[in-house]
């Protein structure tokens, strides 16, 4: 049976962004329609390790430029968010400790340390013996650590269910199906979306948030989209038992193999993470789980210690140049992509719906997204 259905905005993707951009939409008065082929937080956003960074990936100049606001939007979602839905999405400010066990990962630390200087984030240098004075469990393997404490962690599907729910609150819907292409009378007009099951819905906005699966966007847009999948996996570590000592209370990576130990202030903790290019495979695998967690142990003499209590595979969204597409399609007149945040998606969830909600509702946008702007992609090779 085919049905339609109507909102001021249509929303395609139900992960971090589509959901925070309901959410910011419905917080400026406008209808949305979540359109979603699986369920909310199915993808990445669900099973994400759930750290605001900027420099999981590429350090883009771009998208640095917009992490203090995002991250100033994510200390208000931490406030408003629970207090709406009642969720809490585990927003934790905690010291991150990035570790080197040879001299030329201490000399890449201290380059990092003077980059980041210049944009004026402050991060402390440590010796491997001030490094273990912050927690015990840090291996005499360390030689130096450089610390910070402007990188928080959050429950990534915890938040993106409560932003949906928030968003439900304001009047925004989801329905489930497999968007497979735009209604469009011809001039770069949408006016809906059309579903694998022949149902259709319609509105005066289309905002295209399909993370890795983006690039089928392309044919309906007949622009480019050059959005890949990049498989991630994640193992889980519980706790050992009481009276084992004291927990990791800090995040640790190691600057030579970008391998990484994250606490949870809600779940186990988490050892990440792996890069795999396999297609849209969703497996988790014995290889990358033993892989992680025999680099993990040279951060921390905790993770020989601890049980496995899970193991995920989820798809980052990889743009073809490292930086997101955020804004107005080329050729059309209300349709937008938010999308290919690669490895920060849920570090720039916020400023980039608040961004594309600005940009639907007022026609301006105060975030200055206009390097991330889908024009570029004209130029790129798919
Ligand atoms: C192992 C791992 C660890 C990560 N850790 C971090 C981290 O610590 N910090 C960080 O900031 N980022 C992290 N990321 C990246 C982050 O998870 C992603 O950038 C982010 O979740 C992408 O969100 P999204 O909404 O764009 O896409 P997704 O979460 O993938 O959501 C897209 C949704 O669109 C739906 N969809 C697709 N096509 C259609 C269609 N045609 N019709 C209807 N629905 C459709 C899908 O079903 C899916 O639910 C990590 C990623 C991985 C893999």
């Amino acid at each position: 049976m085919t049905t339609t259905d109507s909102a001021d905005v249509l929303i395609v993707g139900g992960g971090i962004i589509g959901c925070l951009t309901a959410y910011y939409l419905s917080q400026r008065g406008l209808s949305a329609i979540v359109i979603e082929a699986d369920g909310i937080a199915s993808g990445a956003s669900g099973t994400s390790a759930g750290w605001l960074t900027p420099y999981s990936h590429k350090n883009d100049r771009a998208m640095l430029a917009l992490s203090p606001t995002t991250l100033r939007l994510h200390a208000e979602l931490a406030e408003t968010l629970p207090a709406l839905t009642g969720i809490d999405h585990g927003y934790q400010p905690a010291p991150y400790l990035r570790c080197a066990i040879t001299e030329d990962g201490v000399a890449e630390l201290l380059a990092f340390q003077s980059q980041r200087a210049s944009e004026s984030v402050v991060m402390e240098w440590l010796s491997g013996e001030e490094a273990r004075a912050m927690s015990p469990w840090i291996t005499a393997n360390i030689i130096g650590a450089l610390r910070s404490d402007n990188e928080p962690t959050v429950d990534s599907y915890r938040l993106t269910m409560s932003a949906f729910q928030a968003a439900e609150m304001g009047g925004a819907r989801m329905i489930f199906g497999r968007v497979v292409g735009l209604i469009s009378p011809g001039d770069g007009v949408a006016t809906g979306v059309r579903m694998e099951n022949g149902s259709e819905a319609h509105g005066d906005a289309v905002v295209l948030a399909m993370g890795p699966w983006s690039g089928a966007a392309a044919k309906w847009l007949d622009h480019p989209v050059p959005v890949t999948p990049q498989r991630g996996e994640l193992v889980y570590l519980a706790a050992p038992g009481e009276g084992d000592g004291p927990e990791l209370d800090i995040g640790l990576n190691l600057v030579e193999d970008g391998s990484s130990i994250l606490r949870k202030r809600l779940s186990d903790t988490i050892v990440g993470v792996s890069k795999e290019y396999v297609g849209f495979d969703r497996s988790t695998t014995i290889g990358a789980r033993d892989e992680l967690l025999i680099n993990a142990a040279r951060l921390s003499r905790r993770v020989e210690m601890a049980s496995i209590s899970g193991q995920t595979a989820c798809l980052r969204p990889i743009s073809a140049d490292g930086r997101a597409y955020v804004g107005l399609v080329p050729g059309w007149d209300a349709v937008y992509l938010a999308t290919g945040h690669s490895g920060e998606g849920i570090h720039y969830g916020p400023v980039t719906a608040d961004a594309i909600a600005g940009l639907i509702s007022d026609g301006i946008c105060e975030h200055d997204i206009a390097p991330l702007s889908p024009t570029r992609t004209s130029t790129t090779n798919v």
